[in-house]
């Protein structure tokens, strides 16, 4: 009954915001179990604040386009929980961002940077700003209006934002650049930092090396591994590139990537240097790669089968979900699961939806939620933070080291409590619980 009236409660006080609503009900459900068991979380009000965050942070951001127009976009910073940490987590520039984006985002990074065993706290920013088709000199322009605003809400012990959608190398920099100019300080207050500037080897790679050895980790205790699989892969930004750029250094081959435009199928093995060239040096449209490549299938999303995703209708023994919210639905994830796939890990945030999650469930395929799955990018940062505070920066293959025993600890840990629970390959409700009980009892130690 607590679990339900709490959901019925943030539907009624926030009636538009449905990827939050869609993200506390993932979470609260499967948290039932352990209010049950442990009556503290219930007399202390846990899910009541949890669910709301500390500070809500919304602005006008005015920048100036290259024809000498002003225009005008909000910005976001949402402070959702430092019971654990400093504030933590992404800042997303993308057209779909609103607040109720932005309080899903930060709502399952509590959750996710509780998993890492880091001393961090959630939060999650951004704005409704395209970099999409803008010159570098816009895009400059934007982020240091942007940071005009937030500067003064973080801070290397306060609230530390990174990368997220839309948010690259190129928008961290001028980030940084804007806020080193108002406060006259170098401090470790962003992670994603360019290489020069105290940046971490390995923060690129991270999110997409972290979401394969979490799946390897899924595999391995069933016997099985990715050597040799067949495996699809959506998106084709940070996230997706190092998850295929993983897959071929483990012997897997993947054969798919997407964009806002299309998808590509590549039966013989994406071309990961033509995929880079593409996207990361020259930010164009995945009908290139097509066309450099005639025997890959190109498919525009206006030829997609209604109501599916094409990437998803591909043959593949693992698929990697790595472009964005909602990008696979019940048919999508019944369309897997008739083609054989026996993994799904999470690159993205909330990919799937709450039908095509239960289903995985009930097949007791591996599942890696995003929230698990996904925790090597923010773990890198963490470590990122490390460096800065310790003035030391740590070769590659240190980090890679700490990001692989980060991964393997995290699905130990929510395998360990979801077996606990009775419901042993569940790791939704595993990584749940796991990462509510360390928030949640920080809370009732620090006092209301
Ligand atoms: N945006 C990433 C995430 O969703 C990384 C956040 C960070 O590094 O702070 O976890």
């Amino acid at each position: 009954m607590y679990v339900e009236d709490i959901i019925k409660q943030i539907k009624v006080n926030y009636p538009d915001q449905r990827e939050f609503h869609q993200a506390v009900q993932e979470v609260l459900i499967s948290l039932a179990p352990a209010i049950a068991k442990h009556k503290k979380y219930q007399d202390y009000a846990i899910l009541e604040r949890m669910i709301i965050p500390d500070r809500e942070i919304i602005f006008r951001v005015d920048w100036v386009n290259d024809r000498g127009e002003i225009q005008v976009n909000t910005g976001y910073r949402v402070e959702f929980n430092s019971a654990i940490g400093p504030y933590k987590g992404g800042l997303r520039f993308h057209p779909s961002v609103n607040i109720g984006i932005i309080k899903f985002l930060g709502f399952e990074q509590v959750l996710k940077n509780s998993l890492t065993t880091l001393s961090l706290g959630g939060g999650k920013g951004g704005s409704n700003f395209d970099p999409k088709g803008k010159s570098d000199a816009e895009v400059m322009r934007f982020c240091q209006a942007f940071m005009n605003e937030l500067y003064r809400h973080i801070g290397a012990h306060t609230d530390v934002p990174a990368g997220d959608i839309g948010v690259g190398a190129r928008e961290i920099g001028y980030l940084f650049g804007q806020y080193k100019k108002i406060t006259n300080r170098f401090d470790g207050v962003l992670t994603g930092k360019g290489l020069n500037w105290g940046g971490s080897l390995a923060r690129p790679e991270a999110t997409g090396y972290g979401c394969v050895y979490f799946a390897q980790e899924m595999l391995k205790e069933r016997g099985e591994s990715l050597s040799g699989k067949t495996c699809t892969v959506s998106g084709s930004g940070n996230v997706a590139i190092y998850t295929i750029e993983k897959l071929y250094q483990l012997g897997a081959k993947p054969v798919t990537a997407s964009d806002s435009k299309g998808m590509i199928y590549d039966e013989n093995g994406i071309d990961l240097g033509l995929l880079k060239e593409i996207k990361e040096y020259k930010r164009e449209s995945l009908e290139e790669y097509a066309k450099i490549k005639p025997k890959c299938k190109y498919i525009k999303i206006s030829d997609y089968k209604e109501g599916t995703n094409a990437v998803w209708n591909i043959p593949c023994f693992a698929a990697f979900p790595s472009a964005t919210e909602n990008e696979l639905n019940l048919c999508d994830a019944k369309n897997l699961l008739q083609n054989g796939c026996k993994c799904v890990s999470e690159g993205a945030n909330m990919p799937s939806t709450l039908e095509a999650i239960d289903l995985f469930l009930k097949s007791k395929i591996c599942y890696g939620p995003g929230k698990a799955a996904n925790a090597g990018g923010v773990a890198v940062s963490g470590l990122e933070m490390a460096q800065n505070a310790s003035m030391h920066s740590w070769d590659f293959e240190s980090v890679d080291n700490h990001l692989r025993s980060i991964m393997e600890n995290i699905f130990v840990k929510s395998s360990e409590t979801a077996k606990e629970f009775g419901d042993p390959t569940n790791l939704v409700l595993g990584s749940n619980i796991a990462g509510f009980r360390k928030v949640a009892d920080a809370m009732i130690e620090q006092g209301v």
